[in-house]
Order: C-alpha cells, then sequence, then structure tokens
C-alpha cells in the first residue's frame, strides 16, 4: 500500500517533489535533502498533506 506525499522545502515552502511512499516502512513525516529550483540549491524537504 503506498501512499502519494508531496515533498515541500523548509526555506521557501514550494512544494517542489510529488512522490509516493510505503506507509509501513515510513511512517513518520518524511525529511531528505533535496534540489530546490526556487531556492537553486539543495535544501531540506519535509512531506506535507
Ligand atoms: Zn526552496
Amino acid at each position: 500500500m503506498r501512499t502519494k506525499i508531496t515533498l515541500a522545502c523548509t526555506e521557501c515552502q514550494h512544494r517542489n517533489y510529488n512522490l509516493t511512499k510505503d506507509k509501513k516502512t515510513h511512517p513518520e513525516r518524511m525529511e531528505t535533502k533535496k534540489y530546490c529550483p526556487f531556492c537553486r540549491k539543495h535544501t531540506l524537504h519535509k512531506e506535507t498533506k
């Protein structure tokens, strides 16, 4: 069972990535470093609804 999630940049709040995750392996909110085209650098992205 995979759930659609959105990852938002924690610096500019833009939602840059849509992906799916397995809720069994990642029950918590995901936090991952990804490239933000608005900040033009790698920033921490957090899962949003
Ligand atoms: Zn950003």
